[in-house]
């Protein structure tokens, strides 16, 4: 039971990455009242909680990833730390990209990076009172240690490795995506960058990892393709949203 409550955090915390910091807050693939946003926001942090990612920053950096995709300037392209064609040195590859991509992340939100300079054209979801303490050693902290109070209440023996992948979920999230979807997988489009879709773990990925459908089309709500198997299953979370107008579609 506390094993399906953990995989249920994990992938609450994800559906709130992909949909709200990547569809909303980055792309603006679709709009929302302030109310809502404000909701969402909180619900990230929640749900993310030690690992909580700036809204603001996070957009920056990801839309750097699009306007560089795959080249030395890309924030995380696993082609920058993988010295194998297939990508197989993941282990200690991965980790560096986590390593590196937290350490940027970190210099973007104090805004010691020239990327925390660009895009001052663009709106994201801003919120600084919530963030300042969002963002917070306290919050990290705290956030942190209410989890492992709760592994120490529920988790009995195997269940402690899971801890580390809560703890970290939303860079843990970031590196399965950025590296498996820029890595291992097919091409529907012959783009410039090394996206491909890893369809085998799209679905439970609430469809991130149809990184080449993503990159071809990053204004499309919808990351399925033209493959009748390219299901994207947040797609009809989004149509049910704007049923019950939660969300509105820009087109
Ligand atoms: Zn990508
Ligand atoms: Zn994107």
């Amino acid at each position: 039971m506390f094993v399906l409550l953990i995989f249920g955090h994990f992938f609450a915390s994800l559906f709130l990455h992909s949909f709200f910091l990547h569809r909303y807050g980055t792309h603006h693939q679709f709009t929302m009242t302030k109310k809502w946003e404000r909701t969402f926001f909180f619900l990230t942090w929640l749900f993310q909680g030690s690992s909580f990612l700036n809204p603001k920053s996070y957009a920056r950096m990801h839309l750097e990833h699009h306007a560089h995709s795959d080249t030395t300037d890309d924030p995380h392209s696993p082609l920058n730390f993988s010295i194998s064609k297939y990508g197989l040195d993941f282990p200690y590859a991965a980790t560096r990209m986590m390593y590196m991509t937290k350490k940027l992340f970190a210099q973007i939100r104090k805004e010691t990076h020239e990327i925390a300079s660009m895009y001052k054209n663009r709106v994201f979801p801003e919120w600084e009172t919530f963030e300042s303490f969002a963002d917070s050693k306290l919050s990290v902290i705290g956030m942190g240690t209410l989890m492992v109070l709760i592994f120490v209440f529920f988790a009995s023996g195997w269940e402690w490795i899971l801890l580390p992948f809560i703890l970290l979920n939303g860079a843990v999230q970031g590196a399965i995506v950025n590296w498996c979807g820029h890595m291992w997988g097919y091409r529907n489009y012959d783009l410039p960058d090394n996206s491909k879709n890893t369809w085998i773990l799209s679905s439970v990925m609430w469809g991130e990892l149809f990184q080449n459908n993503h990159h071809k089309y990053p204004d499309s709500p919808n990351f399925g393709g033209p493959k009748w198997y390219e299901f994207d299953p947040l797609y009809p979370v989004l149509l049910f949203f704007r049923k019950v107008h939660i969300i509105n579609f820009k087109t």
